[in-house]
């Protein structure tokens, strides 16, 4: 099934007479939710800068009220019997261009606050279609140009076979969230999964990154084969499960899961997960409807702590901004959402929702081994005032007398190079760190991990980014904490040996990724790892130590099983 989710292609489609009216309603509706997303825009900008910085949308509430604006949009539908979208496009269009061509350029201006307006109608407009994906009822290959976290969240899952996406890269949380859905997909195809059509029959291979449509005889026979040696693999590696990760000279390291939803927690045990390295909170936020509350993310939490039994469970606080947008926290378009009002920085913002979920976290840590941890910690500062909020919400628990382990251990993620860089500052305040290179690379290398036009350059050996998991590892063993690491690099058997090398304590990862990364330690000794790191931080780029560890791990690890 092809999602047209490009945002400058709007549908363009006739419809019946009869059908007239349910297609004005449906502009009016979406106008008026237009509205309400302005006038709550405007409010928040005059109580946080004041009163003259909503004159802004002060003026565009009178734009979405013009009679003219309803008046043509209306005529336009009668006349031409074409969807709504197309009329709105249309009229969007035309106005831009008459005022392009005055030579006013305050009313060239305008230009910008047109298509703010009608953006904003179009985007309630083709909601209904994105949601869809909920509704799905008959196994798909869902292909896309750029599927949200939000929509794997909505989608039925059960009915998605397999993924392929034009946008996307291998870190980012689409692919992360298809990973834990166990669903095979191929992303960052920067222009090609267009051309599939709906009704072709399509391959898609997960680990090679390969797609075939209308595919031969031949070639499907071959993967149907390929499929079954998968299945077969899967179950020799599941008699892993319940054997330690301790390399062949006797050092234990701990391999955990990381997960997005509490349904995970069978596929963590199944894979012979030791923990919940990682609980990325914000996705019970993703869900439709409202964000929870402080109740029912007691119950979730406590579901999957429960489930875990005695195992560690690490849950992140809220990660929200950035590629993870949720509709309820009107967490409005930002010119640089990577690096602006994300994680930490939106939950401090937002003290209710921060303290309802510390409190939710706190007492449902009486079921297991809870831990919490704060997202994107940039600095010291930002790092007490997180810490602050933790003490206020065991206080507000103390007060209303509800039980919570007092010790319950903290830890911050690393992946904000300036937190790299200062880890021997942070480490005394904390219980643990945990590394998270999807981001820290990023921010490093300064690219984008959604992005597939740049998706080459995330380099997990680029040597900044194996110095700085080096001095994180040193920092923290200097103060005595235990460091882990849940970004997708764990999860590369590869970096596995020179992370262990490194000192790593921990590796957490997406389930499925748990039996190939314990077979791995499992297959060498820690002084060998050791041997091999020492060398990889002598090397100079991403690609010597990539060619660098082809040839030395050749007869012990395989990436492919
Ligand atoms: C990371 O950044 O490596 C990480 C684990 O967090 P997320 O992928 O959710 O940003
Ligand atoms: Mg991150």
């Amino acid at each position: 099934m092809f999602l047209d989710d490009e945002e400058p292609t709007i549908p363009r489609y006739a419809i019946a007479e009869s059908e007239l009216d349910a297609e004005w309603d449906r502009f009016v509706v979406a106008v008026g939710k237009a509205k309400d997303d302005v006038g709550a825009l405007r409010d928040r900008a005059v109580r946080e800068m004041g009163q003259e910085h909503g004159a802004i949308f002060d003026s565009h509430l009178v734009m979405l009220e013009d009679p003219d604006l309803l008046e043509s949009i209306e005529e336009s539908l009668r006349s031409s019997l074409l969807n709504m979208e197309w009329i709105v496009h249309q009229y969007a269009q035309a106005i831009v261009k008459r005022l392009e061509g005055l030579d006013d350029p305050v009313l060239q201006e305008r230009t910008v606050d047109v298509h703010d307006i009608t953006r904003r109608i179009l985007n309630h407009l083709m909601f209904r279609e994105r949601f869809s994906l909920a509704d799905l009822s008959s196994d798909v290959v869902l292909v896309a140009r750029n599927l949200l976290p939000s929509d794997m969240i909505a989608m039925n899952r059960s009915m998605v076979r397999a993924i392929v996406m034009d946008a996307g890269g291998k870190t980012s949380h689409t692919a992360i969230l298809a990973r834990a859905f166990e669903i095979p997909a191929v992303l960052g195809l920067g222009g090609s999964a267009r051309a599939i059509k709906n009704g072709e029959v399509v391959i898609v291979d997960g680990n090679t990154g390969d797609v075939r449509v209308q595919p031969d005889p031949q070639t499907l026979e071959r993967y149907e084969r390929i499929r079954a040696r998968m299945a077969e693999r899967d179950e020799t590696l599941s008699g892993l499960a319940s054997l330690p990760a301790r390399t062949l000279d006797g050092k234990d390291v701990l391999i955990k899961a990381n997960i997005e939803v509490p349904e995970e927690t069978g596929s963590v045990l199944r894979h012979g997960a030791q923990g919940i390295g990682l609980f990325r909170s914000e996705f019970l936020f993703l869900q439709p409807g409202r964000a929870p509350s402080e109740e029912s993310q007691f119950a979730a939490y406590g579901r999957v702590i429960e489930a875990m039994g005695d195992r560690p469970v690490t849950i992140r606080t809220l990660d929200v901004g950035g590629d993870k947008v949720v509709p309820d926290l009107a967490i409005e378009e930002e010119k640089n959402p990577l690096l602006g009002w994300r994680a930490i920085r939106y939950c401090l913002s937002d003290k209710e929702l921060f303290q309802s979920q510390l409190r939710a976290i706190l007492r449902a840590s009486v079921s297991g081994d809870a831990r919490i941890m704060f997202p994107m910690i940039s600095g010291p500062v930002e790092l007490d005032s997180a810490l602050a909020q933790l003490e206020e919400a065991k206080a507000e628990c103390r007060r209303r007398g509800q039980g919570f382990r007092e010790d319950i251990p903290v830890g911050i993620m690393i992946e904000v190079p300036s937190a790299a860089m200062i880890a021997d500052i942070l480490a005394p305040k904390v219980d643990f760190f945990s590394i998270g290179t999807n981001d820290l690379i990023q921010y490093t290398i300064a690219v984008d991990r959604g992005n597939e036009r740049v998706a080459y350059l995330h380099e997990p050996f680029h040597p900044a980014v194996v110095r700085l998991v080096k001095k994180v590892i040193d920092d923290g063993h200097a103060a005595g904490i235990p460091v882990s690491m849940c970004g997708e690099m764990a999860s590369d058997p590869f970096a596995a040996v020179v992370l262990l090398g490194l000192g790593l304590d921990e590796f957490s990862m997406s389930a499925v990724s748990v039996p190939d990364v314990k077979r791995t330690i499992r297959s060498i000794g820690f002084a060998e790892a050791e041997a091999v790191a020492n060398e990889v931080l002598k090397l100079s780029s991403h690609r010597e130590t990539e060619e660098f560890l082809a040839k030395r791990l050749a007869d012990r690890v395989s990436r492919d099983g």
